[in-house]
């Protein structure tokens, strides 16, 4: 960009100062390219499982945003991707040269993708960068980390968002509607399981503390946690938890099962369950006239639900994470809806803490003070 850098663009965009009105009448000639415009450049922070199967797979099917640049440690795939995505020589990138993105006009988002432990560093690069980010779930390892992210996103004028797909999903969409309209009534009792067998490595950084900063509950449980809350269309307000273990041989350094309990303003309660030595993968709402369900409730789809009239909830099928980028780019392209703002990755965050010093104090009920924090109305 000629007459504003790229970085100044985009905090310009994210501070307000070019509104919805200008970007959408702004002239070619302001600088960028007819295909910029349109749809922004993200760059892959991370080429693990995530990214490789499902975010560049899903970016081939996106209509705001693409695949323009790569941040990996390893050569061998450097190559492999660069190929298979046609990237150019000059938007690949490593950990230790990653900073140098700050002067790639091919990026405007950077998607965080590591192990939970690198999530705030490589977000506050990237915000220094003058980037957007998407900092994957869980958003970081404690709340602090989490403030850290906002701060600085705030200081340089950049959109944040977690990755909280289910959020751009049409069932959950449809879900919180039945809970605004009060389609079955008024919400009693939310149950929610978010939980799978891990039978892999186990020197996989999802069993060591260190990078991961907790087992089931970082991993699923924020799931569980965010089904409750728009299960009920609240924050809870208070938190109980336990933990359990069957296989402590293997979950030496993180939590295998955890159950919580919590309380809402609205006099409903919610009971969650998340396990990395189990399978589950529902939500049911009960009602004072009805309920409904969603089983599966957040895997990456097909969802399927099911209400108390005798109807089946169905959408057509659409990648979850196309949907969820989209929705980012169009929020700082459009100025739509932030639908997973970091506020929602920190109040998860609260919470996550919360139960950890719940089963700290056997069970104790843990009082939260959370108002609206995160809690998104389009
Ligand atoms: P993964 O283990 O498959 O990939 C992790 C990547 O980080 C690898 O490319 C690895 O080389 C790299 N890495 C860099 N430094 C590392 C280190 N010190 N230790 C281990 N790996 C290191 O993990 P993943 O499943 O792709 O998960 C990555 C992130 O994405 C996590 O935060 C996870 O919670 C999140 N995730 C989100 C979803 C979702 O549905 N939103 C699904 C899967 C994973």
């Amino acid at each position: 960009m000629n007459k504003i850098s790229r970085r100044n663009f985009n905090k310009k965009l994210s501070t307000g100062l070019l509104g919805t009105t200008l970007i959408s009448t702004m002239p070619l000639s302001f600088g960028m390219t007819n295909n910029e415009k349109k749809s922004l450049g993200i760059a892959l922070v991370g080429l693990g499982s995530y990214s490789t199967y499902q975010l560049a797979p899903a970016l081939q099917d996106t209509s705001f945003c693409h695949l323009s640049a790569i941040v990996t440690g390893s050569k061998d795939k450097e190559q492999i991707w660069k190929d298979k995505y046609n990237l150019a020589e000059n938007c690949i990138y490593n950990y230790e040269n990653f900073d140098t993105i700050i002067s790639n006009d091919a990026v405007d988002i950077v998607y965080v993708v590591l192990p939970n432990s690198m999530h705030a560093d490589f977000s506050i690069r990237a915000a220094k960068a003058g980037k957007h980010i998407i900092c994957e779930k869980p958003m970081a390892i404690n709340v602090s980390e989490c403030d850290a992210i906002i701060d600085a996103c705030k200081k340089e004028g950049v959109k944040l968002s977690v990755g909280y797909r289910m959020q751009s999903d049409p069932y959950t969409n449809e879900v919180k509607k039945y809970v605004r309209e009060k389609t079955f009534g008024s919400v009693r009792h939310v149950s929610s399981t978010a939980a799978y067998i891990s039978r892999r490595n186990p020197q996989q950084w999802r069993l060591n503390r260190a990078l991961s900063g907790g087992g089931a509950l970082m991993n699923m449980g924020v799931y569980a946690i965010q089904t409750s809350i728009y299960g009920t269309g609240y924050n809870p307000i208070s938190i109980s938890a336990q933990e359990f273990s069957t296989r402590p041989e293997y979950f030496k350094d993180t939590d295998e099962t955890i159950t919580a309990q919590m309380e809402f303003p609205s006099g409903a309660v919610a009971d969650m369950f998340t396990s990395h030595n189990t399978s589950g993968n529902r939500m049911r709402v009960s009602c004072d006239k009805g309920w409904f369900d969603l089983e599966p409730a957040h895997s990456y789809g097909p969802i399927s639900g099911r209400t108390s009239n005798g109807n089946t909830i169905y959408f057509p099928h659409k990648s979850q994470q196309a949907l969820q980028m989209d929705d980012f780019a169009k929020h700082i392209l459009l100025g739509t809806a932030n639908v997973a703002p970091g506020e929602m990755g920190k109040r998860d965050m609260i919470i996550v803490e919360a139960i950890y010093k719940s089963i700290a104090e056997n069970g104790k009920k843990q009082l939260l003070d959370l108002g609206s924090m995160g809690i998104v109305t389009k």
